[in-house]
């Protein structure tokens, strides 16, 4: 049985650390580490990190027809123990480096740009929407890839032909699309709307193959359908406990003063693993329980 030491670190972002298993397959580990307002914070939430694992397995499954992906293995003696649940091997791939983005709903960065200009990422939107609005279809919304510590930007689809060529360009809109929509229509049936979400793409032999995490709370807004209502941000699925309480007077902590954020209560963490859990078993229809790990 492999152990992690055995895999060289190859690189490690705010909740997920890559290693090399050999030159075509490396072993990508989620972490427990939660981050909010642009800060990792102190506290872990338990199971996060299987829990995001087993939803990126889920869809990768679903999705295998239309895009061909990275997974290779969840489960088998490549995975260290210590890490079981919640590592996948994965095809290395050479990454495109382009957040690709696609968006049904309006939110976040989405709406900051329509309000300054009417558009996002150069795709002109009707007038009058507001944050939380349904577009009358779904838009793709590329960003470049920011250097750890800052913030995306998002960028027209010209900006994207220049950085990796017109065809992988349409190729990975295309893709982010289709995948969005298949995605979305899966979510509804099941109360939850798929506001946007990210994919990361990169290359193997030339084909365009979807990598990274898909489709879980840490890549996408998922909004209750019940309490959906345009006008406002909308309650996040997963996060919510977690930013409540942040901004609450109880946590004494000063959004705007970019100190730190203070661990959270032991309540705080056991409501937002269990809203990541129901996030989990509501969109996918499987038990937590029967996850590995
Ligand atoms: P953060 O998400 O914290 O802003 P990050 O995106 O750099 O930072 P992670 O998401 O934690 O870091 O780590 C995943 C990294 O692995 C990303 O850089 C992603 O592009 C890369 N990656 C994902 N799948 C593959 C793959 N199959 N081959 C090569 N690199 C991959
Ligand atoms: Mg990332």
């Amino acid at each position: 049985m492999a152990t992690l030491a055995d895999y060289p670190k190859i690189a490690a972002g705010k909740v997920r650390e890559l290693h090399a298993i050999d030159d075509e397959h490396l072993l990508l580990v989620a972490s427990d580490r939660i981050s909010a307002y642009d800060f990792v914070l102190e506290s872990p939430i338990p199971d996060k990190g299987r829990v995001l694992t087993a939803m990126s397995v889920f869809w990768f499954e679903l999705l295998g027809d239309l895009v061909p992906n990275h997974l290779v293995a969840w489960d088998d003696d490549r995975i260290p123990a210590e890490v079981r649940g919640r590592a996948l091997v994965v095809r290395r791939l050479s990454m495109l480096q382009v957040e690709a983005v696609a968006r049904g709903y309006l939110a976040g960065s989405g709406t900051l740009d329509y309000n300054r200009t009417g558009a996002v990422c150069g795709i002109s939107l009707p007038p009058r929407l507001v944050e939380g609005s349904r577009l009358p279809s779904p838009i793709f919304t590329p960003a470049t890839k920011a250097p750890l510590g800052s913030h995306d930007e998002n960028v027209d689809f010209a900006a994207v032909v220049a950085e990796i060529g017109p065809e992988h360009a349409a190729r990975v809109r295309d893709l982010t699309l289709a995948v969005y929509e298949r995605a979305a229509a899966y979510a509804a049936e099941r109360g939850v709307i798929l506001a946007d979400t990210k994919f990361e793409f990169g290359l193997l032999d030339g084909e365009v193959v979807l990598g990274d995490e898909v489709l879980t709370p840490d890549s996408s807004r998922y909004w209750p359908l019940e309490t959906y209502a345009p006008g406002r941000a909308q309650p996040s699925f997963d996060k919510q406990y977690v930013r409540d309480w942040l901004t609450s007077d109880e946590s004494g902590w000063d959004r705007a003063s970019n100190t730190p954020p203070p661990p959270l209560p032991d309540a705080v963490v056991e409501a937002t693993r269990s809203r990541y859990v129901q996030a989990y078993e509501l969109v996918t229809g499987r038990k937590f329980a029967d996850w590995i790990g």
